[in-house]
This record gives structure tokens, C-alpha cells and sequence, in this order.
């Protein structure tokens, strides 16, 4: 990885009340404090519903915790008559570092086709957050062999219209469909080759200084289990992690080992 730090990302998905997102906060506090965890050497990040946000921004300001955050989705315009939606500045104003786009599920369950997603990274750019956009192949393009192409054409959906300086604040999640809390985790090499054609992909396109200082993580199915090899894997650069992200001390290990 370089000189880029390792960010190690919780998704929670939709579980957590603010009541259970509390606890979990105060228990994942605790136990990196008492493992002497270093966040200068890998940032730690969760992602709770929109409704425990500001719980765990409240948390966060009166400890002065280290443990960043941010949201799982986001609306592509700014305000108006859009019920349900949620702006990029209302994150931004509750201390959101990070939102999430394009995952899998949002993919699949909403109709996020590569415009929204598109509209979504810039409208997170311009509040001055970082988006983490999510690819990944489904089982049917792997057995085809295209699964480096398709995942770097979701890249390229993407990147193709941002400019250099946005590029460099966007986080890539390589997340094959397939591994996706199935258990079935990709194997180093194969995590490795992803992340390593995405780089590459951003070399081509905005140059090798870019290339070098975004951070592309893994998802899918990722535990203590398997965290060790798939780190240290030259072009991996931290987790995405649903499943495992559930459990404090599980994700706090996994921290411990990235
Ligand atoms: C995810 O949904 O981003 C994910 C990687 O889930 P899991 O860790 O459960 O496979």
C-alpha cells in the first residue's frame, strides 16, 4: 500500500437503531483504545443508517474519537421536492468523511444505473466528502473471464468525466458481487488483480501520482479469517465489510490486523 493509509470501512447496512449504533460506537472505542490502536496508521470508518448518523456524530465530537464516518447512499440533487431523499450538504454538516456509492445492493434494489451514480459522486465531491464507489463482477461475467474489464468499465463510467483533482479524492471498492455476504471471499491474487487494474485504469487516465494516492479497497465476505493475506497485497488498501462489521470486536480485530 505504499504511503496510503489503509481505511478499514463498516457497513452496517440496515441494522443498527441509534440506540444499538451508540453502544456499538462506545464498545469499538474501547477496544481500540485499549488495543493502543494507531489511526494514524489505518483510519477506521462506519457506516450506520441515515437515522443513527447524528447519534454517532454526537458520540464522536464529545469523546473525541478518531473513528470516522459516513452514509450509505446519497440523493444527486441538493434540495426541493424529493421526499425520502437526503442531501450531500445534510451529510457534510453532520460530519459524514465519506458516502458510499453504487453498491451492489443499491445497484440491484434502486434504480442506481451509472448516470445516478455519476450524479451521486459529484454531488459528494462538491459537499467536500469523498465518495467510496463500489464495482464488481457477478458471478456470470467471472465465468466468462471479463471480470477485470467489467470492473474497470464501472470505473471508467465513472471517472471518464471527472477531472484530475476529483479523481484523486474518489475511493474505489472492489466488490465482486459474488463474495458479497455469500462467504465465498475472493482470493488474494485474484483481489489483487482487480485493485491492481483499477490502478491502472486511473494511471491511464489521470496519471501515475493519481494512480499511486487513490485508495481501492476489498469487499466481500472479508473476516479475521482472511484479512492478513488480502492486505498485504501490494494494490489493497483496506476493506469494505458488511457481514463482519456487525461484531465490535471482529471488526476491531480486523483493524488491529490491516
Ligand atoms: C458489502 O456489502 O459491502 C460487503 C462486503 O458485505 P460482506 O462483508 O457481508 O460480504
Amino acid at each position: 500500500t505504499l504511503n496510503r493509509i489503509p481505511l478499514v470501512a463498516g457497513n452496517w447496512k440496515m441494522n443498527f437503531d441509534h440506540r444499538e449504533a451508540t453502544y456499538f460506537v462506545q464498545k469499538l472505542a474501547w477496544l481500540l483504545r485499549d488495543a493502543k490502536f494507531d489511526h494514524k496508521r489505518c483510519e477506521v470508518a462506519l457506516f450506520p443508517s441515515f437515522t443513527s448518523i447524528r447519534s454517532v456524530q454526537v458520540l464522536v465530537e464529545a469523546d473525541h474519537l478518531r473513528i470516522r464516518y459516513g452514509a450509505q447512499s446519497v440523493s444527486v440533487t441538493s434540495q426541493g421536492a424529493f421526499t425520502g431523499d437526503v442531501s450531500a450538504d445534510m451529510l457534510a454538516h453532520l460530519g459524514c468523511s465519506y458516502v458510499i456509492v453504487g453498491h451492489s445492493e443499491r445497484r440491484k434494489y434502486h434504480p442506481e444505473d451509472d448516470a445516478n451514480i455519476v450524479d451521486q459522486v459529484r454531488a459528494v465531491l462538491a459537499a467536500g466528502m469523498q465518495p467510496i464507489l463500489c464495482v464488481g463482477e457477478s458471478f456470470e461475467e467471472r465465468r466468462q473471464g471479463i471480470e477485470l474489464d467489467f470492473a474497470v468499465g464501472q470505473v471508467n463510467d465513472v471517472t471518464r468525466d471527472l477531472s484530475d483533482e476529483e479523481a484523486s479524492k474518489l475511493i474505489v471498492a472492489y466488490e465482486p458481487v459474488w463474495a458479497i455476504g455469500t462467504g465465498m471471499v475472493a482470493t488474494p491474487q485474484s483481489a489483487q488483480d482487480a485493485a491492481r487494474a483499477i490502478r491502472d485504469h486511473m494511471q491511464a487516465q489521470f496519471g501515475a501520482a493519481t494512480a499511486q494516492s487513490v485508495r481501492i479497497l476489498y469487499g466481500g465476505s472479508v473476516t479475521s479469517h482472511n484479512a492478513v493475506q488480502l492486505i498485504t497485497q501490494p494494490d489493497v488498501d483496506g476493506f469494505l465489510i458488511g457481514g463482519a462489521s456487525l461484531d465490535p470486536e471482529e471488526l476491531a480485530l480486523i483493524a488491529r490486523l490491516t
